[in-house]
């Protein structure tokens, strides 16, 4: 079989038995499958989902990563090879992402002796519910790395393509979660009551005008009020409502900036209108910081691997790998995959052809980064 066949078998192969985050066991167990049939060395870190592998020999270390999680999304492909797991689906391409890594992996494998150093290659799970990359970290997997590579495929981009940007690229992710409570009262005596529901109204108004008034517009921002919910019935004006949502951000200034606002907004309509509201934020993934030097490194390689390459627009969404390069220096970057569906979509189905392409140039890419550093 050809090396572009056996990846797309592989990916093929995944995409059909997606799990989701940290339940990679069947995934798991394939990979290293499929990596001891190559003779890849796997590392013997305690792991329930995932694995790590080296290929090389010497004391210069760098890493490539793929993802290896899938969503709980039903798949509405049609294609011979959708998912067989009932309401998971691969909609985000990290079945394409390990296929592309698994490549990479044989092809250093085959050059081995010429390494000058170690590529450690790392299958993380859980990138969707962000706890992967810190999982593998605390296994000790990033030991001794001096520089880390990843990739996300871009469906918005035809295949062939790539992009990347030094410094931020992903976002702060925040999640928050308000709870509103006023004085329950019957529908035709709201004077009796305090409404919470009026109030929470307003308020999703209000938090509008933290991101369109009180942000540079130069910056970039989002608040996204997501559910809403309060009340069962038509005649009762209900005590409590729940909002949820979240905030989006590159800079750690105007992440600050937003929470506090959102906070003295809460507590002023609190006080306005005599009534209690809690604001609780959750920390998600923080900005996915690229170190420029290796940004610029990756692209010089991907030109010369015949990609059509360009610099990265910033990206609202977050993104795990950001976890490791806040500790060891790096580029993650865009391969296009030309899909009609976005990410996350039941439809998303990525271009196959980007696979063993992408394979090479992350083989070579690891390869010029040891002899670069
Ligand atoms: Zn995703
Ligand atoms: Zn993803």
């Amino acid at each position: 079989m050809s090396f572009e066949n056996q990846l797309i078998d592989w990916r093929r192969e995944l995409h059909q038995n997606p799990e989701l985050s940290l339940q990679e066991v069947a995934t798991t167990a394939r990979i290293r499958d499929w990596l001891q049939s190559a003779a890849i060395t796997l590392l013997p870190y305690d792991l329930k989902t995932g694995a790590v592998a080296e290929v090389g020999q010497g004391d210069k270390v760098v890493a490539l990563r793929a993802d290896i999680d899938a969503l709980p999304i039903e798949e509405a492909t049609g294609l011979a090879y959708r998912s067989g797991n009932p309401g998971v689906m691969h909609a985000c391409g990290h079945d394409i992402h390990t296929s592309v890594i698994l490549g990479a992996a044989l092809l250093l494998k085959a050059r081995e002796a010429e390494l000058p150093g170690r590529v450690r290659i790392l299958f993380q799970p859980a990138e969707e519910n962000f706890g992967g990359a810190k999982t593998l970290i605390r296994a000790g997997a990033l030991e001794g790395i001096s520089a880390i590579f990843g990739m996300h495929n871009e469906p918005g981009m035809p295949v062939g393509s790539f992009a990347t940007r030094g410094g931020a690229f992903y976002a702060n992710v925040d999640r928050f979660a308000i709870k509103v409570q006023g004085k329950g009262a019957h529908a035709a005596r709201p004077h009796e009551g305090q409404d919470a529901i009026l109030l929470a109204s307003q308020l999703v108004s209000a938090l509008q005008s933290v991101a369109s008034r009180e942000v540079n517009t130069l910056d970039s921002v989002v608040l996204s009020v997501t559910r809403i919910q309060g009340g069962n019935t038509w005649n009762v004006l209900p005590e409590n409502v729940e909002l949820e949502g979240t905030l989006r951000t590159h800079r750690t200034e105007v992440q600050e900036r937003v929470r506090t606002r959102v906070s003295e907004i809460a507590a002023g309509f609190a006080r306005a209108f005599n009534a209690s509201i809690e604001v609780t934020w959750y920390a998600g993934p923080t900005a996915l910081v690229n170190d420029p030097e290796w940004a610029a490194f990756a692209t010089r390689v991907a030109d010369d691997a015949g990609y059509q390459t360009s610099t990265a627009a910033l990206h609202m969404g977050g993104e795990d790998f950001a976890v490791y390069l806040q500790q060891i220096p790096g580029a993650f970057v865009s391969i296009g995959s030309e899909s009609r569906f976005g990410l996350h979509h039941p439809g998303f189905n990525p271009d196959e052809r980007l696979i063993a392409p992408a394979a090479r140039y992350f083989a070579a890419l690891a390869e010029k980064a040891l002899q670069h550093l």
